[in-house]
């Protein structure tokens, strides 16, 4: 697989040409993206990660000098698939501004709703808690806007850092309980429902794939570009 840096971008205006599909990441701020990117890119570095949520759109210099949108053009030569991977801007941290909050949803909408090569919007959930209200907002900005784009965008919910809640659901059962009654099994229905009953209240189709990941351990990235080949290929 081969990946290049295209561009960054700050506003629709400053996208490139609609000429390849294109394939995108949103979600909260430090809720993984950057390292689920790298991942199922089989990159060490080519999205940024960071440990202060926040930091990567105000202080990084590459953030600064790249703009919050991040484009990549990937050939996966394998499954023969060349497309745009998208980075969108991390929404609905308390240390984001606010006014730099309501420019980047006014960006989410816009894009959602015009841009022509978009394929399949990839949202973000983190595992550890599920959906917070920020993941509500824009579940119901993707039904909202995605319904005015002349093409069909398909949705997958992506749950991150599965070995975190897994790992702690079992200690937890193993401090409790004696016997560990399919703990982990216990732990994926709960993020699973919780998601669901979200989808369904944000107006999204209940019937979303939701794909269960972890960058640490590369769960899920099969399922990712499962989901990824068959949004392109449509
Ligand atoms: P972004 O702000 O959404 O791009 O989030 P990052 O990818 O920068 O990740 C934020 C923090 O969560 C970093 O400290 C990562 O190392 C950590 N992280 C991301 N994904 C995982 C995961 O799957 N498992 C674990 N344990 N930590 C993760």
């Amino acid at each position: 697989q081969q990946v290049e840096f295209v561009k960054g971008a700050v506003s629709m205006e400053t996208l490139p040409p609609d000429e390849l599909p294109e394939a995108c990441f949103a979600g909260r701020s430090n809720v993984g993206k950057s390292s689920l990117v790298n991942m199922i890119c089989n990159r060490k570095k080519l999205a940024f990660t960071s440990k202060t949520p926040g930091k990567t759109q105000s202080r990084e210099p590459h953030i600064r000098r790249h703009g919050p949108v991040h484009l990549f053009a990937s050939l996966n030569s394998l499954l023969l698939l060349r497309f745009h991977l998208v980075d969108l801007p991390g929404v609905g941290y308390a240390e984001v501004p606010k006014a730099k909050k309501v420019e980047w949803l006014r960006f989410y909408r816009d894009y959602l709703s015009h841009r022509k090569s978009l394929r399949i919007f990839f949202q973000l959930v983190d595992g550890r808690h599920g959906p917070l209200q920020d993941d509500v907002e824009l579940m119901k900005l993707f039904a909202e806007s995605s319904s005015k784009n002349p093409n069909q965008v398909a949705h997958a919910i992506v749950i991150t850092k599965m070995d975190k809640t897994l790992s702690a659901k079992v200690l937890a059962l193993f401090l409790l309980l004696p016997a560990l009654p399919d703990s982990a099994g216990q732990a994926q229905e709960g993020v699973m429902d919780k998601v669901r009953r979200t989808l369904s209240e944000a107006g999204c189709d209940e019937e979303t794939p939701v794909l269960l990941t972890s960058s640490a351990s590369k769960l899920g990235r099969g399922d990712v570009w499962n989901y990824l080949q068959l949004a392109l290929q449509d």
